[in-house]
């Protein structure tokens, strides 16, 4: 018989979001660690009475001491359990996209969306971009990749990793092959008929926004004839969608980063609408400034800025960021004007970002009407249990 599982001990009066399957466990709600885990070893949570509440991995040098994986004290962390957890995921994004091949790039796995905490998992064409945000899932890195190769025969798996990810869970891992060919550069993939060159060894995140995919193909569906700006525009998700999907007359689309700018050029080039196209390095917010200065006018303005808050303490400083963005931006905009907004601040949240608008508009003397509030594409789920995982919002609005 296997030794018993060491258990953590949950303080008094702390229990409840973990019995309400809430995954992470942070060192503040534990009371004592019972027998000597190993980092990444198995352990039962339990609350202060002794009652059985769920059953993690460990990790003593995180803040996030414990991963809750199931609430079942039946069931084991074992092989069996993360091939059934992977083929859940799978199957959610078969049943979305079979084998559609207008959407060749999607998220396969979303961490603790698909009780995976720690676990990202995305497809590019025949390749999967792995990413281990926790100790204990890096451990069994082997075994993930063993998993995912049977599952999913990919042409090879490359493995990218976060510096903060690597520092906050005391992680030792380098990006690179973890099986097959190493993925070409660029890496070609389709997206409701825009195609992109994507470099998923260097680019941003895992090299496209896939999160914002779905909402490009829908805000595509206003712009007509629009002369668009583009803020924030990466590789030109928005602006080549806008173009090629929805026809636009044209976009002038703004990044600060030349290396993105370079694939947006390319991008438009792939799907032919270079010409309509004109991409402009720069900050955002002294951008905007001095096309407001200058009394320009666009018929869409879209704004899709990086994560502005990483700390709960940065939050004001970001929501002030968002306020500035976006007053500029409805400066731009005629009466009539679309406003496509974004923020993908988890510690953000709905109302405060909401009312930011709302104190936009009337500072502006302007109406804004929302007209969609859209979310991440459904490969990234929401867990009810774990509100941090829904991070995205899109929200398109019409300027009166
Ligand atoms: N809209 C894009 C994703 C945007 S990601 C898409 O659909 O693919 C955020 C982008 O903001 C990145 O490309 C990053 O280079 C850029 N960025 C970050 N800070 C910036 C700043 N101060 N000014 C301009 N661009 C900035």
């Amino acid at each position: 018989m296997s030794p018993p599982r060491p258990t953590v001990i949950v303080k008094r009066r702390r229990a409840l979001p973990f019995f309400s399957r809430h995954p992470w466990v942070f060192s503040g709600a534990i009371a004592r660690v019972d027998g000597e885990p190993e980092p990444g070893s198995e352990v039962d949570l339990v609350s202060y009475e002794g009652r059985f509440i769920g059953r993690g991995l460990y990790n003593p040098d995180s803040n996030i001491k414990v991963r809750l994986y199931t609430w079942d004290p039946q069931t084991a962390l074992d092989r069996a359990f993360w091939t059934r957890q992977l083929d859940l995921a799978v199957g959610l994004r078969e049943q979305l996209f079979g084998d559609l091949k207008s959407r060749t790039a999607r998220r396969l796995v979303f961490s603790e969306a698909d009780g995976l905490s720690g676990l990202v998992v995305d497809r590019y064409g025949d390749w999967l971009l792995m990413q281990l945000t926790s100790r204990a899932l890096a451990q069994r890195q082997e075994q993930l990749v063993e998993l995912l190769t049977k599952r999913l025969d990919p042409r090879g798996i490359w493995l990218r990793t976060e510096k903060g990810v690597l520092e906050s869970e005391s992680l030792e891992l380098t990006d690179g092959l973890v099986y097959g060919e190493e993925p070409p550069r660029p890496l070609f993939i389709e997206e409701h008929g825009v195609r992109f060159g994507v470099d998923v060894i260097q680019g941003q995140k895992t090299g496209h926004f896939l999160d914002q995919c779905e909402n490009r193909k829908a805000v595509a569906g206003y712009v007509p004839g629009h002369r668009v700006l583009d803020v924030f525009c990466y590789s030109g998700g928005f602006s080549l969608a806008a173009l090629k999907i929805g026809q636009a007359a044209h976009v002038t689309a703004v990044d600060s980063s030349e290396s993105a700018l370079r694939t947006a050029a390319a991008n438009a080039e792939l799907n032919e609408v270079a010409t309509r196209l004109q991409l402009e390095q720069g900050d955002a917010f002294t951008t905007l400034e001095k096309l407001v200065a200058n009394g320009q006018k666009f018929d869409t303005v879209i704004i899709d800025p990086p994560k502005m808050a990483r700390h709960r303490r940065g939050v004001a400083q970001a929501l002030k960021g968002y306020q500035r963005l976006n007053r500029n931006a409805l400066a731009l905009l005629p009466p009539g004007g679309l406003l496509v907004t974004c923020t993908c601040s988890g510690l953000v949240d709905n109302t405060a970002f909401e009312s930011m608008l709302a104190a936009v508009a009337v500072n502006s003397d302007r109406r804004l009407q929302v007209l969609e509030s859209r979310r991440a594409s459904a490969d990234h789920p929401v867990a009810v249990n774990c509100p941090e995982n829904d991070y995205l919002r899109c929200y398109i609005c019409r300027v009166i």
